[in-house]
């Protein structure tokens, strides 16, 4: 099994009156080829957060990933996604169709959704037990499966429709529930994927800081 390539940190830091993102903090600025001081604290440089985590470090949480190859190489925004939920020592339940899978390896760079509200923690003591025997159910034989209909999203939502159930919550539909917990993440990594290609390409990312109108505040030079 090939393990994805670990993303390298973005950072992020102001010079030539333009943000700047780069791998790592560069000695120079790659517009005017000064030396990259912070003179202000406010211009010091930050990281960019990742928006993928390792899903075998998450408990009880709904996790996405390209089907084939990883975020960072191969997604391309379109790419089909396969999903599946966590247990609670990060074993990866998914259904294809093979039926469902038990994987401990292979999602290492994922978009995870965490379905354990405050409130709902009192599930985490079955939540093994109620995944294993949702699982375990007619419904999700191999010869059930179906690509567009009945599904790793199939599954992994009625799981989720399940767990609601039991506390007395709303059951959600596809639409909904892809509107709410899927399409936010997932809009987050693209615009992340599309940053850190353009630095793998050229070096560094240029934008323009916000206005003094839309800024932070005006003159501050954040972005
Ligand atoms: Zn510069």
């Amino acid at each position: 099994m090939q393990w994805p390539e670990a993303g390298k940190l973005i950072i992020k830091f102001n010079h030539c009156q333009k943000c700047v993102y780069s791998f790592g903090l560069p000695r120079r600025c790659p517009l005017c080829g000064q030396d990259v001081g912070s003179r202000r604290l406010e211009e010091a440089p930050v990281s960019i957060s990742e928006p993928f985590t390792d899903g075998h470090r998450e408990k009880c949480s709904f996790l996405l990933r390209p089907t084939r190859g990883t975020f960072l190489r191969e997604y391309d925004g379109r790419s089909d996604l396969h999903v599946g939920i966590t247990n609670t020592s990060g074993v990866v339940y998914n259904y294809t169709v093979h039926g469902v899978q038990r994987d401990k390896v292979g999602w290492e760079q994922s978009v995870s959704v965490p379905l354990l509200r405050p409130g709902l923690f009192g599930l985490l003591d079955q939540w093994d037990k109620y995944l294993e025997d949702f699982s375990a159910t007619g419904a999700w034989l191999p010869h059930r499966y179906e690509e567009d209909h009945h599904n790793c999203y199939s599954y992994a939502l009625a799981f989720i429709n399940c767990v609601l159930a039991t506390e007395g919550e709303e059951q959600l539909d596809r639409d909904e529930f892809t509107e709410k917990f899927v399409v936010p993440r997932t809009r987050k990594a693209s615009k992340y994927i599309t940053l850190y290609r353009a630095i793998e390409e050229r070096g560094f990312y240029v934008t323009d800081p916000p206005s003094p109108q839309t800024g932070p505040r005006p003159g501050s030079g954040l972005c």
